[in-house]
């Protein structure tokens, strides 16, 4: 029989829990009881030990659902999955259901003879059919309950935000706030002020970009549980960030001087639609309606609804299939990842966040449990239900989502139903036209073949249209349906800027769209061009460019871009969103590949640099008062010895044969640099022993972040062979501006001639001991930092890869005594903003 755990800060509450549930089963059901501390003054807490005992009390074969209260409750009850074997982890499941109603709808489907997954299903249900009969809320929101909402009130934070990005929480900002909401272990609601809506769960992709939020719409967020804090400050710097998004990716690219082209006044000799992609493309057509399953629009895969005498068969059927559809996302958001950016491919992020859905999970699950619906069906019904959803939205930004919703469902309907992944091939090269393509099929395209892309549905904020523009592929939507009507082989020319096709062009139509291509071609060129020379002042003078990455991924974009190597690999992608640490080998393998992308290219890894802003709560940092002076960087990494020690010989591993520096984050004392290089020599001692090659002349460097660090620069350069300056910390220490409180943003400025006077400082001691010095932080992203960083005289910047021409652009325009002079100039300022309006009119 499946046994129960409740899991509460109350002793007292747990007990009257399980007497209540136990009471209506005449104790059948093995119930336990984990709750409180044992701490007489405090009794009130969570204790993973407490959990994990009564786990193993009640552990059957049949399985064990736990329920818990909130905040640490979840934390501690994670934890004690963690003890564990692993075999018996696969059958223990915490349960998101409400803990008085969840405990006893459990109870009394276990004493039923109910498997685990019905067990779980009705603990789930357990607030819908208390919200329903209320008639307070609809099946998908199971959250404003009036009532929930006054208990949590005392332990809820709030913030209260304006969004700026320009599209507001459409599909790819709501996946990242959707996936940063659930890093934390606190319930995080949102609702939008300016639409009066109610609030929603923060980890529903669906129900979070429901609520319509655009730019300048003021929305609230609550988040409730022992990581509160943090999570409000997590969403809040991700929202003014504007979620990491170009927001100039959407406006339309400036061309030097279109020239005049004739427009055939007679259609069908030409077509108008909607620009969506620029660039000019010519070459013959192709139908792409010939492939069926790939385009839902015209083949959707039909499924046909039964009953079903096995639930529990079906539900395994969906979620394995859910996995499945899955993994083919996870492998489309790699390869999307390199070939257009993470910032586009995030659109699959939104794919993968809306199978992982808590609310549609939850709802399929229950039409397969109650209804005893085939799984097909029991999918199709939900997805339905949130495309008809997205649907009736005023937002007609919104209403595109349908489209993404269309096709992440029709995929897993394609998994159940076992038929092949089909993809848009074509031979030769080609211009697509198709009534439609879903964001899957267009990520899936080979830009050496299909040259442009025509179709009759879609928007210039489709996502379609924003990956073709990742791509680089011209591309016009919501074109006539004529065009559907073409033979395969028809010649045309499409401008993405205007939104017009040709179709079998005049000779002198062809002739001016093709100069038009020749000169975008060569504009296009030519900015590659610099950006992959090595990056010189007009007087000769060189400075390195490198790239700041957090991945595989960021590495082949890095170098399309230009960069001369990477001077930053963060390497905490690597553990967060996670529950373990990775292993050795783990790491060892991303190293290598980055490494051999970047062939002889140097690759500058900076140690685990968690904490502030970014916790790792399985590794037990606890939240602080204030983050960012507390236990970050180097400081956790000397108190965890094996954590670093582990990361330590991946890295020189990796080191044999490749170009690989180490830094050390966060570095404010002689001793702590120290103590990295005692641990270093340690594991070096260990792999020589072992007869594991590493590189033995591993330059190894720290960042320079601490105002402290820059005091005692001398003493520090002689444990070093590089200084790399971190001026996003540098700038908040020395401001004393935390650097994520938009209040102080003004204040933590790396432009403040504060800051600059630091990196000067830096530099010079640097280079009296002999030592390189470069710069890291996001200052250098900016193109009017460029003549300041290379008049004060670094060796290196290390950039956002997005950043890279434009900084080499601008480096270009320069002489190197006009960089110094400004340089000297800006250090005499008195303000930020007066250092910028130096370097805008100086370069101008
Ligand atoms: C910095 O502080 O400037 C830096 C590059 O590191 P991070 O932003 O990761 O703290
Ligand atoms: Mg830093």
């Amino acid at each position: 029989m499946v046994g129960i755990v409740i899991v509460s800060h109350s002793k007292r509450l747990a007990e009257g829990v399980r007497e209540l549930a136990a009471q209506m089963v005449q104790g059948k059901v093995p119930l336990a009881v984990a709750a409180g501390i044992d701490d007489p003054e405090n009794p009130l807490g969570t204790d993973a030990m407490q959990v994990y005992n009564a786990i193993a009390s009640v552990y059957s074969d049949d399985g064990v659902l736990v329920l818990m209260d909130l905040g640490s409750a979840l934390m501690s009850a994670e934890m004690a999955l963690e003890f564990l074997p692993e075999e018996h982890q696969q059958k223990v499941h915490l349960c998101a259901a409400p803990l008085v109603e969840g405990a006893i709808a459990a109870t009394v489907a276990a004493a039923a003879g109910n498997n685990i997954q019905q067990v779980i299903a009705e603990a789930q249900g357990a607030l819908i059919a208390k919200a329903t009969q209320l008639g307070v809320v609809d099946h998908l929101t199971p959250y404003p309950s009036p009532l929930a909402e006054r208990g949590e009130k005392q332990n809820t934070k709030e913030i209260r935000l304006t969004v700026s990005n320009r599209l507001g929480l459409h599909a790819r900002p709501a996946a990242r706030f959707v996936g940063c909401a659930a890093r934390f272990q606190s319930q995080i609601k949102v609702r939008n002020v300016t639409k009066g809506s109610d609030f929603v769960r923060a980890d529903s992709i669906n129900q979070v970009a429901m609520l319509g939020v655009r730019q300048g719409h003021e929305i609230v967020i609550t988040a409730t549980g022992s990581d509160a804090d943090e999570a409000l400050a997590a969403l809040q710097a991700l929202i003014e960030s504007n979620f990491g998004e170009d927001d100039r990716a959407l406006e339309p690219h400036p061309t030097t001087s279109p020239p005049h082209l004739p427009i055939s006044a007679s259609p069908p000799s030409s077509l108008q639609g909607i620009p969506a992609s620029p660039g000019v493309a010519i070459a013959p057509s192709f139908q792409f309606r010939k492939i069926p399953l790939a385009l839902h629009q015209i083949t959707p895969i039909s499924i046909q609804e039964y009953h079903v005498k096995n639930p529990e068969f079906e539900w395994q059927r969906l979620q394995s299939a859910l996995q499945t559809a899955r993994q083919e996302i996870q492998t489309l958001l790699s390869n999307a990842s390199i070939q257009i950016g993470d910032a586009e491919a995030a659109i699959f992020d939104a794919h993968l966040l809306f199978l992982e859905d808590p609310t549609l999970i939850e709802a399929a699950q229950q039409r397969v449990f109650t209804y005893h619906l085939n799984a097909e069906a029991a999918w199709q019904g939900v997805v339905d239900e949130v495309a008809s959803n997205y649907h009736h939205l005023d937002d007609p930004y919104l209403r595109e989502r349908v489209a993404d919703v269309v096709d992440v469902g029709q995929r897993v309907l394609r998994v159940l139903s076992g038929a092949p992944v089909t993809a848009v091939e074509i031979s030769q090269p080609a211009i697509l036209v198709a009534a439609d393509l879903n964001p899957s099929d267009t990520a899936g395209l080979d830009p050496t073949k299909v040259l442009g892309i025509c179709i009759t549905a879609g928007s210039a904020t489709s996502h379609s249209a924003i990956l073709a523009r990742s791509l680089g592929i011209p591309a016009i939507v919501g074109l006539p349906a004529e065009i559907l009507q073409l033979a395969d082989g028809t010649l045309l020319a499409i401008d993405g800027e205007t939104g017009r096709v040709w179709i079998e062009p005049e000779p002198d139509t062809l002739a001016a769209l093709q100069a038009k291509r020749d000169t975008q071609q060569a504009a296009q060129q030519q900015a590659l061009n610099i950006a992959r020379q090595p990056c010189l002042t007009r007087d000769g003078s060189a400075i390195t460019v490198f790239a700041n990455i957090g991945s595989i991924a960021d590495t082949q974009q890095a170098l399309k871009l230009g960069a001369e190597g990477v001077g930053l690999l963060r390497t905490e992608f690597l553990y967060l969103n996670r529950t373990t640490a990775p292993s050795e080998e783990e790491q060892l393998t991303v190293y290598q590949a980055i490494a051999q992308i970047l062939d002889t290219r140097p690759l500058i890894i900076r140690t685990l640099d968690v904490g502030g802003d970014k916790p790792l709560p399985y590794l037990g940092m606890q939240s602080e008062t204030n983050p960012f002076l507390g236990w970050r960087g180097i400081r956790f990494c000397l108190d965890r010895p094996q954590v670093l020690k582990t990361q330590l010989r991946a890295i020189l591993r990796a080191s044999f044969g490749q170009q690989i520096k180490i830094m050390f984050p966060m570095i404010a004392a002689v001793a702590e640099i120290q103590a990295a290089k005692a641990m270093l020599t340690e594991v070096q001692a260990e792999l020589r022993q072992a007869g594991i090659a590493f590189d033995e002349t591993m330059e190894v460097g720290i960042m320079v972040e601490v105002p402290a660090a820059v005091a005692i620069a001398d003493q520090l350069a002689a444990e070093v062979d590089f200084f790399s300056i971190g001026t996003n910390d540098l700038s908040q220490y020395v401001m004393a501006a935390d650097r994520t409180n938009p209040k102080v943003a003004n204040l933590a400025d790396a432009f403040h001639p504060a800051v600059l006077r630091m990196i000067q400082q830096t530099i010079q001691t640097g280079h009296a001991a002999g030592i390189w010095v470069g710069l890291c932080g996001e200052m250098a992203s900016d193109p009017l930092a460029a003549p300041i960083l290379l008049g004060l005289g670094l060796d290196e910047v290390s950039l956002n890869p997005h950043a890279i021409p434009g900084f080499k652009v601008a480096i270009a325009q320069l002489t190197m005594a006009q960089a110094e002079a400004i340089a000297t100039t800006a250090l005499q300022q008195d303000s930020a903003a007066k250092v910028r309006a130096l370097v805008s009119t100086s370069v101008d």
